[in-house]
């Protein structure tokens, strides 16, 4: 069985066509803003614009293998408004031409099911940071719950902020993270946990404000040290209260090697096992929709055009994970 996937969630524009063993084929155009963050309107823009190309090269390569397409499947969210229409658009149009089932995708169960595909992870608490969430979840009674979420902005988010108010490039997490390791001394910022959630706007201002005494480098290290020490800390506690024994690293952020290895210390300490999924499968890709997609349409989940409008706020724990 062959699933055409599309994501667009937010900066990339990405199309995958998986089976049940790998991926097929994923082709990915990058969204870059001309300056400062992400704008809605101007991604979407964008994705209409690479729209073509992009599916044409991967329905181009099935031809030439002569794979069927067995069912298309899309992130229906959560995401920004303007570019989750102009994908759920596309994968509408692609359903009827094909004569196949829709798969509306939730995008944050995509990141988790993708890793746990690539890595074998069973199941394990996931500590899921991107540029538009932070979520510590683990599945308990059909569906993905959130232990533990930012209260204000993502992770991903507050590096971003920051390193544009340092004068770094977006996005700012890798360079934040090339920084840091020429750091020589630790900046005290805001630590904030509340409960099992975490805060992260006050430590972004914080750490921009530092910057009027303190070394980039110092402050950049100082900002990844509190920030991961916090996600740790949740992520660590809701093991304990789930009663699991392995962490699953997902999204963009968890490309940062000192967050992989904070999470491997702790892991380590208690004896659990600690999985992390290839760097091209962290970020927003393709291959994540069209293989939870894959997992919907074997178990008979797939939607009705009627159904297909999208959803900007779909939470993770609204998604009843019946594949698993
Ligand atoms: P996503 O939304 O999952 O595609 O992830 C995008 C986010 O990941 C952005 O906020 C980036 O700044 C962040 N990011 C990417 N690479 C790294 C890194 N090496 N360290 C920290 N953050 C990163
Ligand atoms: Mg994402």
């Amino acid at each position: 069985m062959n699933v055409l996937g599309l994501e667009g969630t937010a900066w990339n524009l990405s199309a995958a066509l998986v089976d049940e063993d790998d991926v097929v084929v994923e082709e990915n155009a990058i969204y870059v803003p001309a300056r400062g963050g992400i704008h809605p309107r101007e991604a979407a823009q964008h994705h209409a614009e690479h729209m073509l190309p992009v599916v044409k090269a991967v329905l181009d390569m099935a031809e030439d293998e002569d794979l069927s397409i067995d069912g298309v499947a899309f992130s229906q969210g959560p995401g920004l408004g303007p570019c989750l229409r102009t994908v759920a658009t596309a994968a509408r149009a692609l359903s009827l031409r094909y004569g196949v089932p829709l798969m509306g995708v939730n995008h944050c169960v995509a990141h988790i099911e993708v890793g746990k595909w690539k890595t074998g992870a069973r199941d394990p608490v996931i500590l899921y940071v991107s540029g538009g969430n932070s979520q510590v979840l683990a599945l308990r009674r059909g569906r993905y719950r959130i232990f533990g979420e930012t209260l204000d902005i993502s992770v991903g988010n507050a590096l971003d902020k920051f390193a544009r108010r340092a004068g770094l490039p977006h996005p700012g997490g890798p360079k934040i993270e090339e920084m840091a390791r020429e750091a020589d001394e630790y900046v005290p910022l805001p630590y904030v946990v509340k409960g099992m959630d975490f805060s992260f706007t006050g430590l972004s201002t914080a750490a921009a404000e530092a910057l009027r005494k303190h070394d980039l480098t110092d402050v950049c290290s100082s900002l990844q040290e509190t920030a991961f020490a916090m996600l740790v800390e949740v992520t660590e506690r809701a093991m304990a209260h789930a009663e699991k024994n392995e962490v699953l690293l997902a999204g963009g952020v968890g490309a940062n090697r000192r967050l992989q290895e904070m999470l491997d210390i702790m892991c380590d300490e208690r004896g659990a096992r600690f999985y992390v999924p290839e760097r091209r499968f962290m970020g927003d890709n393709g291959s994540m929709i069209a293989y939870t997609g894959l997992l919907m349409q074997k178990s008979g989940v797939e939607i009705s055009l009627a159904e297909s409008k999208v959803r900007p706020g779909y939470r993770t724990d609204e998604v009843e994970v019946v594949w698993v």
